[in-house]
This record gives C-alpha cells, structure tokens and sequence, in this order.
C-alpha cells in the first residue's frame, strides 16, 4: 500500500486539486459542477514554506462558530482566537463548498479526503476513489520531500479525519486497518484517543514509538526523540466538559506536538483535529459543543503563538462541514439570559447517557441526571415528551429524523436555553476558511475543499534549505 507515484512525477492537474482523471469528477452530480469554483493556478508561495499546519473545528456550523464566540464573551474571556485572527495584516479568508463525489452533504471521510488527495471522493471512503485507486495522502507526499509528520485530534486517532491524512481505505469503519497504517508509514506524532484500536501484537512491531496514555506520560514523552503515539482513551477522548484533569485538552495536545515536530530539519506537516464539536452536534447538546469549540479556539491561540514570530508556517483553520445548524433564536432578554444557563452545564448528554445507563432506568433517575449535567429541571410536561421519545419511541418532531430521544431532551433544553438544533445530521452549508503565512496569499474568496489540497501541495513545492 506504500506505492505511490514520486512526488516530482505529480502533474499540474494534480497540482491543481483536478484529480488525475476526469473519472471521478464524472461521478459527481452535474448541478455540483456547474456551482464548483474554478480551481485556484497557486502560484510559488513568496516565501519558503517549512511548516503547514491544519486545523479543523470537526463538524463547526457558524452557528457554533458564533455561539462559542458569545459564550466566551458572557464570560469576560474576550473575543475567539480565531476570529483575532481576522483581524491580522495578511490573513486571508474564504467560503467554502464540501460537498463529497455522491453527495451535497458529505461525511468527514470524504471531506478530509477532499483535502488529503485533492480528489471528490464518496462519503465514508479514505483516499479511495469510486474507480478503486488509492490516491496520495498529503502525509506521504511530506513524508517524500523529508518533513516529519503529525496527527492530533480528540477523536480516536483512527477516525475519518486524522485518517484522511495518512491512510487509504475503502471505508471508515476499518479502523485496525488505519491504526496499522499510522504506525506503518511513520507518522512522528499521533495524539488522540482509540487505544482499543492498538492492540499489543500491533505494538510490539513498532518497539522504536514510545506510547503515552497520560498528560503526565505526553509531558514526559515531550523532550524524548523518536515517534509518540498518544492514546488517551479507549474510544474517543472526553469532551472537554467531562475530561478528567490527568488526561490531557486539545490545546495540551497540540503543543507538545509542536514541541517535537519544530525540531525537524525540513519541517512537518501537522493536522489537529477538534472531532467533538461534531459529535455534540450529532447529539444536539449545546453546552457539549460550545465548550469543546472553545477548546478548539484555545488550540488555535497556541498555535497563533508558536508561529507569532515565523515567516515559514503555512496555517489553514477551518472544518470539514457544518452539522445540525445550531443557533440562538430567542428575542431580546431570553436570549440575553442564555448563556448564564449554558455556562452552568457541568456535562455533556454522552456523560448523561451513560449515567441513565447505570441507573434503575426510570423517568425521575433521568431528570435527576439532566439536572446534574445541565443545572436545568425539566418540569412534567417536558418529561412526558421526553419520555415518550426516549422510552416508547413516539414521535414528536413532524421532521422525521428529528425524533430519536437525544435531539428530543436538545429540543426541550431549547426552551430553556433558546439554542436549537435543524437536524441530527451533517448539512450542506458552505464554511468559513480562514489562512495565513506563507501559501496563503492567493486564496480566492469562494473555494472547493479540494483546492486546501493543491494550497498544501503548492507550498511543499518549495523546499527550505537545510
Ligand atoms: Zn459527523
């Protein structure tokens, strides 16, 4: 699975994010084409480009975007770091599409694909055409020009995501498989959770990676040369409302990634992943989501800071897509009052989840769980809904795949709060691309996620002297 086509061997079509075939842009729907943004001719960035960092907020809607930026106001915390980041001489921005060859609405495997090969590629495939090919991952093409290479994400470390840098597989759900490629084609660093996937016997041919499985470990593991894998959890990492204090934050994660990958002679390419933001949207669990965004901003801020004084640090921050479009939609002083009752949330509805799990299973054992988790109690009307989604499966909602019991207790905390939720799924939304340093400086302001591809590939093409 390591045969790839040598990097100087890459086409301009390639280069360009085209794919090397019209075959797989023929699978795409023609009202697709017919909106794609022409693809960028990215010039030679000005300056060398030793390092490209990419961020992703995992599933961030503006309306998370905006909500996290609110909540960080309610709590005297300032403005986000990302969007500070506007505001910098140079920094550019664009809006993006990120629909998948067989969808508008895509999943993270085919958008992290879109930007790990530069292909449109079906939902749920890792850099792995409908015609079967296994295009590049961007962490090989680094790997081929000498740069050291890093994943770091909140998810299981085999999740779509981390994985559409690094792996090819023809779907998502091969996670062994992803595990075993992270290990096989030398990623130097690779922090996240899914330690379910890394089996002992997996280990033991790998004797040269040292492993940590706490913050204490990853601290200890900073200063250490040779690979780090990073397994802070069987599945995936906590959200950051209920992350116990010895097991390290996004932000925590990031850093001594950036620690030991800025000592490689020709630089690195590292993606860091927020993944939860997703999930929480998934669940509709707005406190979940704003907590673990801010998480991600607070990453971004770190990063911002190591790269301060760079002028050789490619930075690209944006998501794969938009999920479940939350947003605040109360009038005047009710929704003044929303984020005093967001702010009081302790836990995240997986935490509530497993909690009811453990309890006698009754109505009352369920709202003394919300009640814990969210500081809200829902009254007895909104206990007979909730316990006609969650226990005799009624529906509720008139949108069909609105019903399932988590989007109900996010539609009853929404009278409280006045955050809700459009569905429990991905949409097709356009999203916010924000880019600086050196690579950047040409990006269009309407873009397809394919063209972050030919933007990394554009600025590799420069090599830093050594
Ligand atoms: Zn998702």
């Amino acid at each position: 699975m390591n045969e790839y086509p040598d990097h100087s061997t890459l086409s301009r079509r390639r280069l360009l994010g085209l794919g090397a075939t019209g075959a797989v842009a023929a699978t795409l729907p023609a009202s697709v084409i017919a909106q794609r943004p022409p693809a960028p001719d990215w010039p030679k960035p000005k300056q060398p480009v030793r390092n490209i960092i990419f961020m992703v907020s995992d599933g961030m809607s503006m309306g998370a975007f905006t909500l996290a930026e609110m909540m960080r106001k309610h709590k005297g915390m300032g403005p986000s770091h990302w969007r500070m980041l506007w505001d910098k001489p140079g920094v550019r921005r664009a809006t993006c599409m990120t629909h998948s060859a067989d969808g508008w609405v895509t999943d993270s495997a085919a958008a992290g694909s879109a930007w790990g090969c530069g292909e449109h590629i079906n939902n749920r495939a890792i850099n792995y055409t409908p015609d079967e090919r296994t295009p590049e991952p961007i962490h090989i093409t680094a790997q081929k020009l000498g740069k050291a290479t890093g994943l770091v994400a909140t998810s299981r470390i085999t999740h779509a995501t981390p994985a559409s840098f690094i792996a090819n597989v023809p779907t998502r759900d091969l996670e062994d498989a992803i595990a075993e490629q992270i290990l096989d084609r030398n990623v130097d660093v690779a922090l996240g959770g899914g330690a379910k996937h890394f089996p002992a016997e997996l280990l033991a041919k790998h004797p040269d990676v040292t492993l940590a499985r706490s913050l204490a470990d990853l601290n200890a593991a900073a200063n250490k040369t040779g690979r780090l894998l990073g397994l802070f959890h069987d599945d995936h990492c906590h959200y950051e409302l209920d992350r116990p204090a010895d097991l390290p934050s996004l932000r925590q994660m990031a850093e001594v990634a950036l620690k030991k990958l800025e000592n490689s002679n020709t630089g690195f390419v590292l993606q860091i992943e927020g993944a939860r933001i997703d999930h929480a949207a998934h669940d509709n669990d707005a406190a979940g989501m704003i907590f673990d965004q801010i998480e991600f901003d607070e990453t971004v801020g770190a990063v911002a800071k190591w790269a301060e004084d760079r002028d050789d640090t490619l930075i690209i921050v944006t998501t794969d897509h938009a999920c479940a479009n939350p947003g605040l939609t109360y009038y005047a002083e009710s929704g003044n009052k929303s984020f005093d009752k967001l702010s009081k949330a302790t836990r995240s509805f997986e935490w509530i989840t497993q909690e009811f799990k453990k309890s006698d299973k009754s109505i009352d054992s369920l709202a003394s769980i919300i009640e814990t988790a969210t500081s809200i109690r829902l009254d007895e009307n909104e206990l007979a809904t909730l316990g006609k989604a969650a226990f005799e499966r009624q529906p509720i909602d008139a949108f069909d795949i609105a019903n399932g019991s988590l989007m109900t207790l996010g539609a009853l905390l929404a009278n409280h709060t006045g955050v809700a939720f459009l569905s429990p799924n991905h949409t097709a939304d356009y999203v916010e691309v924000t880019a600086l340093g050196p690579g950047s400086e040409e990006m269009p302001a309407f873009i397809d996620n394919i063209h972050l591809h030919s933007m990394m590939l554009a600025a590799m093409d420069t090599r830093v002297p050594d």
